[in-house]
């Protein structure tokens, strides 16, 4: 069964119309990159996906179950978690606290156990855990603000994966990154999605075709090709709409 589905989506914006039909079928454990130009629609696809605003028309479901319609937060907790294209932290708060909120926040309506010393005690464990993780251990009273531009968005991916969602959604997690920053970013992002389902929205195709078990090209609000990473680049229909830009 797919994780996540996209059954003929659509949204408008007063006339415009950005996403136009859109069908996309995940499969549970997949990793799967959108990519396409700028202004394709792909953060709007996220931002449908992961409830910001309610579709048009058409469905998201999510493990077989529809979640088009319903908030943030009750998406959030039925499994899906989301990073976004501008780095969203809280910048006066440490980087342990960052997680240590993400955790206590996936509890949700179980706000009570909030206070139960067990829970917290929990909490503290799994945050120190993605503490780890993400390599972040040296910098866990520092202010996230203050963070490198890298370990920012290295913090942003633990607060992501932090309340234990099964189907990740990464929005640009590379851009504007070194080669050695982007490596270094990459092999985060294949570590904690393994066993994971993760959407992708990048443009540096190295990154990609690298991480990528299937591809869908997004152009004007529609999918024109998915594939494997050889189908895509090879799709002649892919290489004149987009690839030819950023992967000849
Ligand atoms: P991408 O992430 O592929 O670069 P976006 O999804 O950010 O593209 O944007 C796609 C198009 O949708 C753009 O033309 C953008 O201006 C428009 N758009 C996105 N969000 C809104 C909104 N809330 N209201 C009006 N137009 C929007
Ligand atoms: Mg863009
Ligand atoms: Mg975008």
């Amino acid at each position: 069964m797919s994780d996540l589905e996209l059954r003929a989506l659509r949204k408008s914006f007063g006339s415009a119309d950005i996403i136009r039909g859109v069908d996309l079928a995940v499969p549970a454990g997949e990793r799967h990159a959108v990519i396409g130009p700028n202004g394709a629609g792909k953060s709007t696809l996220f931002n449908l996906i992961s409830g910001a605003f309610p579709p048009t028309s058409g469905e998201v479901m999510l493990g077989g179950e529809r979640i088009s319609g319903r908030p943030p937060y009750e998406i959030n907790r039925r499994g899906l978690s989301r990073s976004f294209q501008v780095t969203n932290i809280f910048h006066n708060m440490s980087v342990y606290e960052n997680l240590r909120c993400a955790v206590l926040w996936s509890l949700g309506y179980r706000y009570t156990l909030w206070r139960s010393a067990a829970a917290l005690k929990d909490a503290a464990e799994r945050s120190r855990e993605v503490l780890h993780l993400i390599g972040l251990d040296h910098a866990r009273e520092t202010p996230a603000g203050l963070l490198s531009y890298a370990d920012q968005r290295a913090l942003e991916i633990g607060v992501t994966i932090a309340g234990g969602a099964r189907v990740i959604l990464l929005d640009e997690p590379t851009a504007g990154m070194s080669r050695a920053e982007t490596d270094r970013a990459v092999d985060l992002i294949r570590r904690v999605t393994e066993g994971r389902t993760l959407l992708i929205v990048e443009h540096d195709m190295g990154v990609v075709f690298g991480l990528a078990d299937r591809i869908s090209v997004l152009v004007y609000g529609e999918v024109i090709a998915t594939g494997t990473p050889a189908e895509i680049r090879g799709d002649p229909r892919v290489r004149e709409a987009y690839l030819g830009e950023e992967a000849a």
